[in-house]
């Protein structure tokens, strides 16, 4: 029997887990922190429970399929819970816009926008089925280790103008600016600028589309909890609160690993869920291959950093949407200055996160839970003492949504506490306190990225969010279906 560690156990990390030791692969599961979930981490506090990242959940049929590898069944482990809409959407003039695939909910919210742009919203369905069944289907979960296979892909990229921006194909279907945010933020929630990030992103209306967004009874940490309980009961084993702190080789290979503890262990395969940057600079300092990697990821740009203000608030909003976007009056420029110019702008846009609208067991009795994020430059663009600036950074965002949306918001609060870009590059090793690895850029996708196997180092191998296709859930668990293929296959040899 084959021995492999994973390294983090972040959603890539326990999905690549899960798909080794249901191959027959004795898998041990290494985290660094006192809990699994990385991003997906969670606090529990004065009664209520705050998930601290994902929070919209797409495409569960990924997830599934990480128990029909051993013909168990998800839902013996977690309750997933439809969520309608799917995102409440609000500009500062006070309009509201309530995005679902409820198609005629949504033709009646188009064209309160703008009656013209109906038509335009069916041909941009049908553009983002292409890239979905192109982009996602086809090329989501492969690994791209050489030029060959970007070139193979390269046809279907042209055919679907992957070089423009998702901004710019939606703005070519339709033409009121609130209508084009709708359809182009949802890139802001795998880390990535829709100015910036290729088109092929557009995939995500039709993910959301046809597979709804869901939430997981008692929040995302129940799903993490969910896929160790499947991990463990299928033998695979999780060492908790021992960060590794080298992966061990012996001229090109990799052959165990050592931790904190002084625990340390001989492994035949080793894949690591940890930060891409952390993995090569620390894991493997000392090796000319680690220097090599670190050295070209520090070129690379990185996506921006998230600040997060979590508050258990007295009374409950039945009208206040689960996922809420508050857009701020500016769109481009506030995103330019976040990703370009590492700006910390006065203005901001928010994401608000309100779970006991859909699952009251998140809150004592009467009472709600909220998270409120902005997205904020990474540290290396922005290199402020977070600890001096994040109370009153805090206060503003709380100010902003009491005079928006709360009335009376900050008498009613019970506990509050925040999270900054400081706490990413603290708790999860991130590089520059960035919140999503490498940004999505096309020149840094698929190929460009770091690869599912590593080039010079043969049976070290990578998943999670710095490799192909990236971040965000589903991103991961796809990044781990094609890192578990290529394992598999050499373990097999
Ligand atoms: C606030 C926030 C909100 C988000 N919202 C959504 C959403 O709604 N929907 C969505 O799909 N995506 C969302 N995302 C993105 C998504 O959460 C991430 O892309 C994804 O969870 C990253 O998973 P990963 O596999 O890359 O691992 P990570 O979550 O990055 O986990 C990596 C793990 O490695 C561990 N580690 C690091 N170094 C070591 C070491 N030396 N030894 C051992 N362990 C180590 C870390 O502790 C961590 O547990 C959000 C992200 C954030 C931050």
């Amino acid at each position: 029997m084959s021995k492999a560690a994973v390294i983090g156990a972040g959603f890539g990390g326990l999905a690549l887990a899960i798909r080794l030791q249901s191959a027959g692969v004795e898998t041990a599961l290494v985290e660094g922190r006192d809990k699994p979930g990385g991003r997906a981490y969670f606090w529990e506090k004065d009664g209520f429970t705050f998930d601290a990242g994902p929070t919209v959940i797409t495409d569960p049929n990924c997830l599934a399929e990480l128990w029909q590898l051993t013909g168990a069944d998800i839902s013996t482990d977690i309750e997933l819970m439809p969520v309608h809409p799917f995102y409440r959407l609000n500009w500062p003039d006070g309009t509201n816009f309530d995005y679902s695939n409820d198609e005629v909910a949504l033709t009646r919210e188009i064209e309160k926008l703008n009656p013209a742009d109906v038509e335009g919203y069916r041909r941009f369905v049908d553009y983002s089925a292409g890239v979905y069944e192109e982009g996602y289907v086809k090329l989501g979960a492969i690994p791209f280790l050489d030029f060959k296979s970007m070139l193979k892909a390269a046809p279907q990229l042209v055919r679907k103008q992957a070089w423009r921006s998702v901004y710019s194909i939606v703005s070519s279907f339709v033409e009121n600016e609130k209508l084009r945010e709708a359809l182009s933020f949802h890139t802001l929630l795998v880390g990535g600028n829709p100015f910036k990030t290729s088109a092929l992103y557009a995939l995500i209306h039709k993910l959301e589309k046809d597979g709804g967004v869901w939430f997981a009874k008692g929040g995302t940490n129940r799903l993490v909890q969910a896929m160790v309980a499947h991990f463990e009961r299928i033998g695979g084993t999780l060492r908790l609160g021992d960060p590794v702190t080298k992966i061990e080789t012996l001229g090109e290979r990799v052959t165990g690993l050592i931790c904190a503890s002084g625990w340390q262990e001989d492994f035949d395969a080793v894949a690591t869920n940890a930060d891409i940057m952390h993995s090569y600079r620390d894991l493997l300092t000392g090796t000319k291959r680690g220097e090599r990697a670190a050295r070209s990821l520090e070129r690379k740009s990185f996506s921006p950093s998230l600040f997060v203000v979590h508050f258990g608030v007295e009374g409950t909003w039945p009208g206040i949407s689960h996922h809420m976007i508050l857009f701020g009056p500016r769109y481009e420029g506030l995103l330019t200055d976040i990703y370009d110019h590492g700006v910390l702008s006065e203005d901001f846009s928010l994401y608000l996160h309100h779970p006991t609208v859909t699952d009251p067991s998140m809150a004592p009795q009467d009472h709600s839970s909220f998270y409120a994020l902005a997205p904020v430059p990474h540290l290396g663009k922005f290199p402020v003492d977070w600890d001096v600036i994040a109370k009153d950074y805090a206060d503003r965002i709380l100010d902003h949504i009491e005079a928006r949306l709360i009335p009376g918001l900050r008498e009613r609060i019970v506990t509050r506490f925040h999270y900054t870009p400081k706490d990413f590059g603290h708790d999860l090793n991130a590089y520059l306190g960035s919140a999503f690895s490498l940004e999505q850029l096309l020149t840094q996708s698929a190929y460009f990225r770091v690869h599912n196997r590593d080039d010079v180092v043969e049976n070290l191998y990578f998943v999670g969010a710095g490799t192909h296709p990236g971040a965000g859930i589903p991103g991961v668990v796809g990044s781990a279906k094609a890192t578990a293929g290529l394992m598999l296959d050499d373990l097999a040899r």
